[in-house]
């Protein structure tokens, strides 16, 4: 995914639209992820979750169950083949699960359900005719997710005996038309909160409705990008002026790396929201890249908590400094292509970079990480964005070097620039790895890194036991 970068257009800290917050009387949004959604007991769980903040007025986000969105896409990636039989064996499976998955959580009939089912329906007739652009039908399709988990979960909540209105979120959140990585408009929204939330919120229903998902003003479905339902729920925060927004996931809030990835890592109690955004932008699956931002404008604060262990430890996120210290995470990502610009005639010419990123903003090619030298240029981008048409139309004026499978890894904190020992630290710690770009980043809170793909993860544990484990296992080798 490209990860979408702020706004900047938006005018911070004031909301889109001022909140009054008599109308909603401050509600909590709740938002759970595919993991907590995943099976018929996590979701027990999440209704004890939501349960467990009543009467304060609720607004619940849900993710498709774990695994549903990418089988989706590969349904129409399948159906844009013409592969009907594999379109139709994934569509079963699909269904299957959340027949099963309902069946477990209620026993009479759900409309939502097969409402929702039917509709799933439709949209696969209509991706085997391709009856709408690839990727407008991609994000028809997989919307079907979050209908579905949020159709199971409404009937389990109404089964115990709690108010709840299913609330579509294509009818709240417009967005533009860039089809899987849709833009909001946040004004809209806000007024749209208003009137189709305050009635329900304020007669005490539990309001349950869809991350991920939105659509154009003309009623096409769109979606916010992979992972995008913490955005969804950042959104909803901002436009009802929340007291909190809850992201509840399958890990004791945001951590000082990917525990997947170093075991040792610890919860970090309280973060800045800059260090949330650039920890999401460099790869920390656990918030989405762009959810932070209507947050911070609303001034409400974020939560990162463990569904099945409410009452560990967690994460909160506020706007101020969150500690004094020079490194808060280690974060990676990859797969990251380098193209590094040579060309001695133009470099030092005015204008030259203008005209470079001129290429890559008419080739929608966002660029991560920039170094330059007197004669070159080298660039990050994502991997899976094309470029080969952006490499042609550099290699008009420049000579372009592309090298693939590379890593962008990164330690993040506010104070980091101002520490005297950080970098030094690195490159003592890594002095056995090829380090092939090392760059503070222009707002002084990452110091990133570009390293062979194959060692992104030992380079992530080896700062983590640098910076945050005991002094000894520095210099260790793991690889
Ligand atoms: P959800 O399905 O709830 O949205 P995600 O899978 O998107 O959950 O995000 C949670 C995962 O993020 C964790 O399981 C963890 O492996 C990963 N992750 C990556 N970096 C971090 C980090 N710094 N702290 C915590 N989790 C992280
Ligand atoms: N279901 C979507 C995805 O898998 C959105 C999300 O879970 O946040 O990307
Ligand atoms: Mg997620």
């Amino acid at each position: 995914m490209n990860a979408p970068s702020p706004d900047p257009t938006v005018v911070l800290p004031r909301p889109a639209v001022p909140v009054d917050p008599q109308v909603f009387g401050r509600p909590i949004v709740l938002k759970f992820g595919g993991s907590s959604v995943a099976d018929a007991d996590r979701m027990r769980q999440v209704a004890d979750r939501v349960c467990a903040v009543l009467p304060t007025p609720a607004l619940v986000v849900l993710s498709a169950t774990a695994g549903t969105t990418d089988a989706l896409l590969d349904l129409a990636r399948a159906a844009a083949n013409g592969d009907a039989a594999r379109a139709h064996a994934l569509r079963d499976a699909i269904v299957a699960r959340h027949r099963t998955l309902d069946a477990c959580l209620q026993d009479e009939s759900n409309p939502l359900l097969e409402a929702a089912l039917a509709s799933l329906d439709r949209s696969v007739d209509a991706a085997l005719t391709r009856a709408l652009p690839p990727l407008a039908q991609a994000d028809a399709l997989a919307a079907h997710g979050e209908r579905l988990s949020t159709a199971c979960f409404t009937a389990l909540l109404r089964k115990r005996g709690v108010a709840t209105t299913p609330i579509d979120a294509r009818e709240l959140v417009t967005t533009d038309d860039a089809f899987g990585n849709a833009r909001p408009d946040r004004a809209m929204l806000a007024r749209r909160a208003v009137e189709r939330l305050a009635a329900p919120l304020t007669n005490g229903e539990v309001l349950v409705t869809e991350g991920f998902v939105g659509a154009t003003a003309d009623g096409r479905t769109t979606t916010l990008g992979r992972g995008g339902s913490d955005y969804s729920a950042a959104l909803f925060g901002a436009a009802l002026g929340a007291r909190e927004v809850q992201i509840w996931t399958d890990v004791e809030g945001v951590h000082s790396a990917d525990p997947r990835v170093v075991p040792d890592a610890r919860p970090i109690e309280l973060l800045s929201f800059a260090e949330a955004a650039e920890l999401a932008a460099f790869g920390a699956k656990v918030l989405h890249p762009a959810t932070i931002q209507p947050a911070v404008e609303a001034n409400v604060p974020v939560t990162v908590r463990h569904t099945l262990r409410p009452d560990g430890r967690f994460t909160t996120i506020t706007g101020r400094i969150a500690e004094q210290r020079a490194v808060t995470a280690v974060a990676s990502r990859s797969p990251i292509t380098v193209l590094t610009i040579t060309s001695s005639r133009m470099l030092a010419q005015a204008g030259f970079l203008a005209r470079l990123f001129d290429v890559f903003a008419r080739h929608r090619v966002s660029v991560d990480v920039v170094a330059t030298a007197e004669v070159a240029v080298s660039l990050t981008v994502d991997a899976d964005v094309g470029i080969e048409a952006l490499a042609r139309e550099l290699a008009e004026f420049a000579h372009v070097q592309v090298v693939r499978d590379r890593a962008l890894d990164a330690l993040i904190g506010e104070r980091l620039r101002r520490s005297r020992t950080v970098a030094p630290r690195v490159l003592e710690s890594l002095a056995d790895f090829d380090v092939e770009l090392l760059t503070f980043g222009a707002n002084d809170s990452n110091l990133s890194l570009i390293v062979p793909r194959a060692v992104e993860h030992h380079v992530v544990r080896r700062l983590h036991a640098s910076f945050f484990e005991t002094p000894a296992l520095a210099g260790r080798r793991d690889r």
